[in-house]
């Protein structure tokens, strides 16, 4: 973008902007978006991209969807936000009947909220607190997976996989948890079957994304080997925390991934797309036996928590409009042709030099790089040719909003292997190489 076209507000601001996982010396200035429709992003310039990351994954409906608009207008005009605490307010409570309809088996119990990674650290102190009233406080340790993330927040960083990088720096703040492959194949289930023998007494809870690990790469796994995690669990006492920040509404094909297997975690976390994409919102659900192990005459049973915009009503609002939307529009059909489209055009870039491997889930596809590969320093060509995607790490993705239309979306397959073809190997990127 050449300077004229840099809004005053862009070039007024950037000095007092400190920009997400970014060097500030060397970052990009971002890209200036005045306004938004469907899949289109709108530039001050004039130009429009065709989105492919739906606002880290969040904006499932597209821009600007007028039932999502109107609603939360509505709320805007009788009633904004209101404190949680005393005092009820419709659009919450008719959100936490929704949910625990929606959610699998009895996690009927919602707490609410402002994002994912506060989400996490609620669903890790429940498990924790869950022990110590049952009388077995002994139980403080968690259990992660290899390729996990769950969040920027201490606790979250905590169980995140510090082989992904992103919270390196940090392992020794925080504390130690243990961390197991997937159990993927024979091997693994093993690992983990001898880990949680060893340790299990210890352990108050496991933590995994279900189907699809994310902002750890985007690693795909199966229903089975779910099952196999959430049986171990069950043998050796140990709640099961679904993060479901990233999978859940729809991305992987189903309403929910751990659908998929047929698990009822002990708890679940949700947030991203909870609001269709337009505010911030998250919900951690319990199953029945988690609450009630809070129920008793003594405060100190009780969960001491309690989020200053908990429930703000414009996003409970927001989100009561997008399951409107899922109830009343053709969205889990839509992931399912994207899921078969994606399949049928990302396939040819693993024939590409540099390309080690494809994979597709819902509406998720991921080209993955050969050793070596910094996909960040692919970021401008994509710009270049009209399309929004932010490819991290070594892999490039591709996670539209679920309105895509299938030219749109041959349009943003068509820029990957176009990019993947004749910008390889790219030049050193900046050192804002994540997520
Ligand atoms: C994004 C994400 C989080 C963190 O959510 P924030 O709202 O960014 O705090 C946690 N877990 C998963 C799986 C995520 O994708």
């Amino acid at each position: 973008m050449d300077q004229q076209t840099v809004p005053t507000w862009l070039a007024q601001g950037l000095p007092h902007v400190w920009l997400p996982y970014a060097q500030m010396r060397t970052a990009p200035t971002p890209l200036p978006v005045v306004g938004a429709e469907g899949v289109r992003l709108r530039l001050a310039d004039g130009r429009e991209l065709i989105d492919g990351v739906s606002s880290w994954w969040t904006a499932c409906h597209g821009y600007n969807h007028p039932h999502i608009r109107a609603a939360v207008a509505n709320q805007m005009a009788r009633l904004p936000h209101v404190m949680f605490g005393g005092l009820a307010h419709e659009p919450a409570f008719r959100l936490a009947a929704r949910l625990a309809q929606l959610a699998p088996g009895d996690l009927d119990h919602v707490f609410f909220a402002e994002s994912g990674s506060v989400s996490v650290e609620i669903a890790l102190k429940m498990a924790l607190q869950y022990w110590r009233n049952r009388g077995e406080a002994r139980r403080t340790r968690f259990l992660a997976f290899r390729g996990g993330y769950h969040g920027d927040t201490f606790e979250a960083m905590a169980v995140t996989d510090p082989e992904i990088g992103m919270h390196d720096a940090w392992r020794a703040n925080l504390h130690q948890h243990l961390f197991a492959r997937l159990p993927r194949d024979a091997a693994s289930r093993a690992d983990l079957e001898h880990l949680l023998q060893e340790q299990g007494e210890h352990v108050a809870a496991a933590i995994v994304e279900p189907l699809v690990q994310g902002a750890g790469g985007m690693r795909m796994h199966d229903g089975a080997t779910l099952r196999a995690l959430s049986e171990a669990c069950a043998r050796h006492g140990v709640l099961l925390i679904a993060d479901e920040i990233m999978t859940g509404f729809g991305r992987t094909g189903r309403m929910f991934a751990c659908e998929e297997a047929g698990i009822v975690p002990d708890l679940l976390c949700l947030s991203k797309a909870l609001t269709g994409g337009t505010l911030p919102l998250a919900a951690t659900v319990a199953r029945r036996h988690v609450f009630e192990a809070f129920l008793g005459d003594d405060a100190a049973r009780a969960f001491m928590h309690g989020p200053t915009f908990m429930g703000n009503a414009l996003a409970c609002a927001a989100a009561n409009a997008s399951l409107d939307l899922f109830e009343g529009e053709p969205r889990l059909a839509q992931v399912a042709a994207i899921e078969s489209q994606l399949r049928q055009e990302l396939e040819p870039c693993r024939r590409l030099p540099g390309v080690a491997d494809v994979r597709v889930k819902g509406a998720i596809g991921v080209v993955q790089l050969s050793e070596g590969g910094r996909a960040a320093a692919l970021r401008p060509h994509f710009v270049e040719r009209g399309v929004w995607l932010r490819p991290f790490g070594d892999i490039v993705y591709v996670m539209p909003p679920f309105v895509i239309t299938p030219g749109e979306l041959s349009r943003l397959t068509g820029v990957v292997r176009e990019v993947l073809l004749t910008c390889l190997p790219g030049p050193a990127g900046a050192a804002d190489d994540v997520v």
